[in-house]
Parts: structure tokens; C-alpha cells; sequence
């Protein structure tokens, strides 16, 4: 793999450093409304970012998108890892997020679903966890039972995000639970539908409120099926492996501006009449985050470069996601340390990164159950 980037992505690259820290960083503190951007930021960051002619990015050229690779997503992710200015689970100021779910679906499916999420008619959210049910979705019990040409829909979801500002929701649901995860189907249900109901949402630690979504004898048509029964997993595998890619560049940038703002503190700060930049104690610790950023740019480049040559990057998505939440959130632990207690302070970005990156590392797959997959590929791949 060349791991110097092309000629356009390093231009995008410098466009959006640059985008980040004239437009992002400077309103960082203050660009939440609670668990969201604040709608004016918003709608004004997207208009600059479709000003800079990044719209739709991931968006298939076919619909009227850019349709960028993998690799000039993990340019962006990377860039936008840098700041906290915008939520971790709702990121994009790149046009709406379309779940590659959508592009399963039949004409007339995606009709009344992908076109109008591309346009922004329409926003969605993505319900596979429930509380008994997290990292082992082969243990949900929400089912989904044929009824002639319905499917009816019982079980309780939790930590959904967005499904506030959801018209329909993805639903993962079992159509045979003798199956496991192989006998999960998703369904296209929308929010207005009789027998959904938002229970309530949670407040978290890094600010997210996802939703407790309950589904009461849902009666869904068989025509809201995507795919065939059993194909859930199927169908999300890309997203996954994207999904797990967009973590470890994310935590590129995050180290990358931890490492910012860790020397820049560490040059300044003087205690006991020697700048802390001087001790080897606060050496090794910027040095440390210095050699994991290295470390986790060659496999966050490599998944992208290998799945834009249509390669399987399961594995190679399962390290990049495991190293990248775990490195970033080591890092931001290592610049509040170099800070001491001007770092707990809200009025820095620190804190922010720290709880984000915590999260992470459970979200969208736990490291011990990355690590359990991993094991499988390993031991298939040297024992003798
Ligand atoms: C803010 C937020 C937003 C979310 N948004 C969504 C969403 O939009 N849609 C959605 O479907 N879900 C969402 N989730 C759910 C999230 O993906 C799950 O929390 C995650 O998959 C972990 O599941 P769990 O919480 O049930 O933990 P569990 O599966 O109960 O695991 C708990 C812990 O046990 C350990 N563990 C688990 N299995 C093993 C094993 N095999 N070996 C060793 N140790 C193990 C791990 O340390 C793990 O952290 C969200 C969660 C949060 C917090």
C-alpha cells in the first residue's frame, strides 16, 4: 500500500484542516443544544460544507451524490475527529447520513425511503439493541411473525439514537429466533405506525439522549421487509465494517489534536522551575500517543485502501475500530494528565474528548468482542 494519499484527497485534506479550525474549533464550547447542534450552527456549517462542494459525500453518483471511496471518508472522519464541535453520533455536516441498508431495497422501497433520507425529507434511525440484547444481537427478543401478507412486531429496543427526529425507523427483528443472528430480518417501520412508542430517552455521559423504543403487535407489511427473512446481518455487513473503520479514523484526529494540545500545555507549563516538557515523565507520555498515531494510520489507511479494492476488511475493520477507540481515549486520558486540573474544566475541549472516547469503546462493538472474532481469524489463519 503507498501510504502517501493521492493528489485530490491531500487537497481535501488541507481544505478540511482548515474548515475545522476556523469554523469548528472556535464554537466548540458552545455549539450544543443539548443532545444536538443547535439548529443555526447547523444550517450554517452545511452551508459552507456544500459551499465547499463536499455534499452528499457518500451518496452513490447514481442519486446525485459524490460517492466517495472509503478512503477520502476516512480524510474527512479524521479531520472531524480533531473537534468536539459536533456530536459523536450525529456527525455529518456532509449531507444526511444514508445507512448503505438503504441500497438494498426494491424500487419501490427505496421511493418511499432512500430518496427522500437522500433529499433530507425524510431522517431515520437504526434499532437493533434491546435490553437484554447489545453486543450478542442473536439474543434479541423482539419478533416479527407472518401473518398473511403483515408481519406482526412485539419487543422493546433501547439506546437508539436519533429516533426523535426519525420519520421511520431500520428495525432488526427476529423472523426465526431458532436462528440466532442468522434468523434476524430488517423491517422499515415507520415512527407514526400504531403500536410504536417512544418510552423515553437516557441521558448520557457525553451528552447523547438515545431513545427506549417500545413495539406493541406493530403490524408491518410484508412489502417493509428488506431483503429476505434472515438477511439483516447480511445486508448491514458493509455498514459494519465501515462503521468500525470511521472509529479508528476518528481517533486519528483525536490524537492528533490531544498531541496539540499536550505539547503546546506541556512547553508553557512550569513546575518545580523546569517547563514540563522537559521531564521525561510528560516526554513519554507525548510520546506514546506520537508512536499509536503512526501505528493506527497505517491500519485505518489500510482498511480503506483495501476495501476500495473490494477486499473483505472484517478483521481489518475490527482492529481499526478496537485500537482507534482505545489509543484516542489513551491520549486524551494522557493530555488531561498533562494538564492536571485546568483539564476537568469546561472550558476546554479536554473533558469532552475524554467522555466521547470512552463511549466509544463500547458502542458499535466492545473491544472484548472484537477481540473474541479476531480470535477465530487467528486461529484459523496460523495454527498448523
Ligand atoms: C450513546 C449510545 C448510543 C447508541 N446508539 C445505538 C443505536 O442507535 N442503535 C442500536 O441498535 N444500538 C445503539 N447503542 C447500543 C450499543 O451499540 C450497545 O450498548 C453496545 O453494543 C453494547 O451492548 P450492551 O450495552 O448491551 O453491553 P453488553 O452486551 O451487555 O456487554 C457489556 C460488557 O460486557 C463485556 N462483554 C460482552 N460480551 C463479552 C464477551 N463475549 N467476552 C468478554 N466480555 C464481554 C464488554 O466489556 C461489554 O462492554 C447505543 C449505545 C449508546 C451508549
Amino acid at each position: 500500500m503507498d501510504l502517501d494519499l493521492p493528489e485530490e484527497l491531500k487537497l481535501m485534506k488541507t481544505q478540511l484542516r482548515r474548515f475545522v479550525d476556523s469554523e469548528l474549533i472556535p464554537i466548540e464550547l458552545s455549539s450544543y443544544d443539548g443532545p444536538e447542534l443547535k439548529p443555526e450552527v447547523r444550517a450554517k456549517l452545511e452551508a459552507k460544507t456544500k459551499e465547499m462542494g463536499y455534499w452528499n459525500i457518500s451518496t452513490p453518483v447514481e442519486y446525485g451524490g459524490l460517492g466517495l471511496g472509503l478512503m477520502a471518508r476516512v480524510v474527512i472522519w479524521e479531520e472531524l475527529g480533531r473537534t468536539v464541535a459536533v456530536p459523536i453520533r450525529k456527525t455529518s455536516l456532509f449531507g444526511p447520513e444514508v445507512s448503505p441498508i438503504l441500497y438494498h431495497l426494491t424500487d419501490e422501497q427505496k421511493a418511499d425511503y432512500l430518496l427522500p433520507v437522500i433529499s433530507g425529507e425524510k431522517d431515520t434511525c437504526f434499532a437493533l439493541t434491546e435490553p437484554d440484547a447489545g453486543s450478542d444481537p442473536a439474543a434479541i427478543k423482539t419478533t416479527a411473525v407472518r401473518d398473511g401478507d403483515h408481519y406482526v412486531i412485539n419487543g422493546y429496543k433501547r439506546f437508539i439514537t436519533n429516533a426523535n427526529n426519525a420519520d421511520f425507523i431500520q428495525l432488526m427483528a427476529s423472523t426465526d429466533r431458532s436462528k440466532g443472528a442468522r434468523g434476524i430480518t430488517t423491517f422499515l417501520v415507520d415512527v407514526k405506525t400504531p403500536g410504536v412508542t417512544l418510552v423515553r430517552s437516557q441521558t448520557m455521559m457525553m451528552d447523547d439522549a438515545p431513545y427506549e423504543i417500545a413495539f406493541d403487535n406493530v403490524r408491518v407489511p410484508v412489502s417493509k421487509r428488506v431483503g429476505n427473512e434472515g438477511e439483516g446481518f447480511r445486508l448491514a455487513q458493509d455498514w459494519i465494517n465501515t462503521g468500525r473503520v470511521r472509529h479508528g479514523a476518528r481517533g486519528l484526529g483525536v490524537i492528533q489534536r490531544c498531541l496539540e494540545m499536550a505539547t503546546t500545555y506541556a512547553k508553557q507549563r512550569v513546575t518545580f522551575g523546569q517547563r514540563l516538557s522537559e521531564r521525561q515523565a510528560v516526554q513519554w507520555m507525548l510520546v506514546d500517543s506520537y508512536i499509536e498515531l503512526q501505528q493506527l494510520r497505517y491500519l485505518v489507511y489500510n482498511a480503506a485502501w483495501k476495501h476500495e479494492r473490494g477486499e473483505d476488511i472484517r478483521h481489518e475493520a475490527f482492529m481499526a475500530k478496537m485500537l482507534g477507540d482505545k489509543l484516542s481515549f489513551l491520549a486524551a486520558d494522557r493530555c488531561m494528565q498533562i494538564h492536571g486540573g485546568i483539564a476537568f474544566a469546561k472550558e476546554l475541549p479536554i473533558e469532552k474528548f475524554w467522555r466521547d472516547q470512552r463511549s466509544m469503546m463500547v458502542t458499535e462493538g466492545p473491544e472484548e468482542v472484537l477481540r473474541m472474532s479476531l480470535a477465530r481469524h487467528v486461529l484459523d489463519q496460523f495454527a498448523a
